[in-house]
Order: structure tokens, then C-alpha cells, then sequence
């Protein structure tokens, strides 16, 4: 662990988080030969990113059906093409730097359950098809040559996704960054905000930019802490499989996977060989209380092992819960403070993928002042602006309460809201 802020310190970026979007945020500004320092609450990759299943796959809650339906073929190819992108930036830093981690190219499997699933299945598959992308389509009979199960309806799977370690990408970055001249202080919670300057209960740091991709905002660090709620998902992770059953489990080389309910059960093999499950429950996936009890992991692993028979002896020697910061509308928001314009914002990345993209795309915007003129990144202001168009406005959660906005607003998002060929909100042309 790298030693807490200590004193006063000064920096010419201040990097407030060590999840994916502040290391990715970071290395950026690092190789831009900028003076760089990160404040890290825990440890970096302490958080979601380390507490992670490592699937790296651009569909991260929006399936590409979902943001066409949302904002038709152009922008849903723009939408896709974000972490399309994060993707590459995690998988080139960790063969360029040689991390230790894990990374496997495997390709993605979106099952469908019951009748409902296979229509997603099928919507997935035209939207693919629409934007030209890879696809191969499996009905029930077909499955089998891919996943040793019979209860799913349809599948549709998809290429150039990976798995990772989050964790030890997590490490690796920060010893990249550390060799890099990076500062790094760890165990150090940003408590307070004043013009240039961060405070932490031991020291305090002035930068002339800050850049936040810290998750679980306090509303007395930040007043955009409202922009953003939590979603509690359980993981639980096997003893290491015996060949015979990798070989049940998947026929024709390992997959990524995850099922079509609204509380989706998404499972794949880590490096030595272990399933890892994660999952979680309508009740509890918005819940404002921390739940930590095994029960929701348990019924999760139940419910699977009901659809794969052949895991019904498969021991699962530990799980976790795990909050992932999330928007209204699953899609993340980044801006600049109006009040203070050297104060940049990442919020509610859903995904591995859409953080690393946030981090890399905000560290472009400190670069270039925030007028990015030279890159493509006015295409996303448009879909990262806290001035989109929402169903219920935060003000509703004085009277309806903050979970009940989030999870109307995720589900509205999800199945029904259409912006296409609508102006997106308030004045979209700036972050
Ligand atoms: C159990 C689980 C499984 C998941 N599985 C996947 C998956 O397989 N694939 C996928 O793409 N996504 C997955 N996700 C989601 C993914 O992990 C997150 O979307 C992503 O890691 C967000 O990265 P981030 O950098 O935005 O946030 P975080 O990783 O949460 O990083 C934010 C950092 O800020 C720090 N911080 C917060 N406040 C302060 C402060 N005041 N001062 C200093 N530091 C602070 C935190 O300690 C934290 O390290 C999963 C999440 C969970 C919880």
C-alpha cells in the first residue's frame, strides 16, 4: 500500500479515486507528461473495479438493442464504440506494461430465459446485424454445442470481449504509475474541497485541475454527489473446476455469460480455472442497506445450478456483496463544475469498459482545457451531459426517495425511453 497524504502536497492534475476511470484518467495525464497526483480512500482497485467479475464487454447493463431503440443506429453505434474503446485501452496497457493479470480474449454469450429472453435474444441479434457487427445466433437445439445446459431459449454470442483480473490490472496500473512519477496516496478519503484545494484527514493537496472518479460521493464533498445512486449485485467464486466439468460447462472452449432477466445472473472462469457467479435480487439491488448475508448469492448460485445440472457438486468457497455507482440512466456523466471550471467530474460509470473510456476521456478534456478541438469528443456531450432528458428529476427523491427515482428511471431508460430525433435536453453542446 502506497503511504497516505501526509502535509501539503502540490501537483499540476489532482486525481481524486484509483478505480478504472482515475488509473485510466491517470495514466493518460501521465504519458501527456503532466505532474500527476492520485488520492486513493482504500487501495486502488479497492472498490467496484477490484471487487469486479473482470468481463470486458461494451454491453454493460445497455444492450445494443436497447440504446438503438434509445437513440437510433447512429448513436447507438457511437454509444457501443465508447467501451468498445475502453476496452482497448485496458487490454493495450496491460500488454504493453506486462501486467500479470489474467487477460484472456473469451468471446460473450447473451442467453436468453423463457419466452421473453429468446425475444431479446432476437432483438439483440437484428440491432447487430442493423450496425453490421459480428454475431452467431444459437436457438435451443444449438446451444448445446456451446454451454451444457438445456434451459435456456436462445443465445446470441459476440467476439473481441475479454476477462480479466480487475484487481491486478488495478496493482499493475499503479506500479505503472509509480515508475511513471506519479504520486499515489492510498488510505487517504478526500473529506473537503476548497477552490484548488483537496483535504484528507492527515494533509491536503492544491492542483490547478481536479479530476473526481470517486464513487459513493458525500453530498459534503460535492453537491453533484445527488447525481448518483448505488446498485448492490452478490458474487460468489467456486473451488477450481476439474477438466471433465470445463469441458461440460463449456463444449467448445470457455465463454462469458449472463441471462436476460431484469437481475441478471452472469457467470465465466477466472485464470486458475474457478466459476466465478455474480447476481443479486430485485429487493436488494437498490436497497439502502449495505446486505452482506449470503442469502441472495445462495439463491442466485441455486437457481443456476437448477439450469446447469452439472454443477450441482461445484463448491462455492467465498462470496461478496458490492455496490456499483450508477445515473439515472445507466449511462455515466461527466462534467465540469459550473462554479469551479478546474473541477471535472466522472460519475456513475456502469462497466469496466465505460470507466476506463471516462477516465481516458475526461484526462483528454483537462489536456486540452476542456475545448477539445483536435479530437472526436463533442459526440458524447450530447450522452455524458447531466442535462439530458431523465424520466423523474432528481428533485423527485425529497418525496419519493432516492431508490425509487433510480430504479424507475434505470427501468425507463432500459425498456421504454426514446430520444431519438428529440433535442437530448438542456443545452447538450458543453460538459
Ligand atoms: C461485484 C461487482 C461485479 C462487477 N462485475 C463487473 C464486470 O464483470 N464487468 C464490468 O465491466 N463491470 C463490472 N462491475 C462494475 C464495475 O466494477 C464498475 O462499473 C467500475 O469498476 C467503476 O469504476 P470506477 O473507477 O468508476 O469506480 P470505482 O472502482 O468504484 O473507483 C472509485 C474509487 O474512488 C475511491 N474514492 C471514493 N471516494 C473517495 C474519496 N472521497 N477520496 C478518495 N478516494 C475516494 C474509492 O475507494 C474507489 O477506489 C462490477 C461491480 C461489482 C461491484
Amino acid at each position: 500500500m502506497s503511504p497516505p497524504l501526509k502535509g501539503h502536497a502540490e501537483a499540476e492534475v489532482a486525481i481524486v479515486g484509483g478505480g478504472m476511470s482515475g488509473l485510466c484518467a491517470a495514466l493518460r495525464l501521465m504519458r501527456s507528461g503532466r505532474r500527476v497526483a492520485l488520492v486513493e480512500r482504500n487501495i486502488c482497485g479497492g472498490s467496484s473495479t477490484g471487487k469486479s467479475a473482470g468481463f470486458l464487454t461494451p454491453d454493460s447493463e445497455l444492450e445494443l438493442a436497447q440504446l438503438v431503440r434509445r437513440y437510433g443506429a447512429e448513436g447507438a453505434r457511437d454509444l457501443w464504440e465508447a467501451p468498445v474503446i475502453g476496452i482497448r485501452l485496458i487490454t493495450e496497457a496491460a500488454r504493453q506494461y506486462g501486467f500479470d493479470c489474467d487477460l484472456v480474449r473469451e468471446d460473450s454469450l447473451f442467453l436468453g430465459n423463457g419466452t421473453s429472453g429468446g425475444e431479446a435474444v432476437a432483438e439483440e441479434v437484428a440491432a447487430r446485424e442493423r450496425l453490421g457487427y459480428p454475431k452467431t445466433l444459437y436457438d435451443r437445439e444449438s446451444l448445446s454445442s456451446v454451454i451444457g445446459s438445456t434451459a435456456f431459449s436462445a443465445a446470441v454470442r459476440y467476439p473481441d470481449t475479454y476477462g480479466i483480473n480487475p484487481l491486478l490490472f488495478a496493482q499493475g496500473v499503479k506500479r505503472a504509475l509509480l515508475e511513471g512519477g506519479v504520486a499515489i496516496y492510498e488510505g487517504s478519503e478526500v473529506t473537503e474541497v476548497t477552490n484548488h484545494t483537496l483535504r484528507t484527514h492527515l494533509g491536503s493537496l492544491t492542483a490547478d485541475q481536479i479530476v473526481f472518479c470517486a464513487d459513493k460521493l458525500r453530498p459534503s464533498v460535492t453537491r453533484y454527489a445527488r447525481n448518483v445512486y448505488h446498485a448492490q449485485t452478490f458474487m460468489a467464486i467456486s473451488e477450481p473446476l476439474e477438466d471433465d466439468d470445463v469441458r461440460a460447462l463449456f463444449p467448445s472452449g470457455s465463454l462469458q455469460c449472463w441471462d436476460s432477466d431484469l437481475v441478471y445472473t452472469y457467470f465465466r472462469l477466472t485464470g486458475d480455472q474457478r466459476l466465478l457467479v455474480g447476481g443479486g435480487s430485485a429487493l436488494t439491488t437498490f436497497s439502502l442497506q449495505y446486505v452482506t448475508s449470503p442469502r441472495v448469492i445462495t439463491g442466485v448460485l441455486r437457481r443456476l445450478k437448477r439450469k446447469i445440472p452439472r454443477l450441482e457438486h461445484v463448491k462455492f468457497v467465498q462470496y461478496w456483496p458490492g455496490f456499483i455507482d450508477t445515473t439515472r440512466d445507466l449511462l455515466p456523466t461527466v462534467l465540469k463544475d459550473e462554479r469551479f471550471p478546474w473541477i471535472h467530474y466522472v460519475l456513475g460509470c456502469v462497466g469496466l469498459p465505460w470507466a476506463a473510456f471516462c477516465g481516458d476521456f475526461v484526462a483528454r478534456h483537462v489536456l486540452h482545457g476542456g475545448e477539445c478541438v483536435s479530437c472526436d469528443d463533442p459526440r458524447y456531450y450530447r450522452f455524458f451531459t447531466p442535462r439530458r432528458r431523465f424520466l423523474l428529476p432528481l428533485g423527485f427523491a425529497q418525496i419519493v426517495g432516492k431508490p425509487l427515482v433510480f430504479a424507475l428511471n434505470n427501468a425507463w431508460a432500459k425498456y421504454y425511453q426514446v430520444d431519438v430525433g428529440r433535442p437530448i435536453g438542456r443545452d447538450p453542446g458543453k460538459l
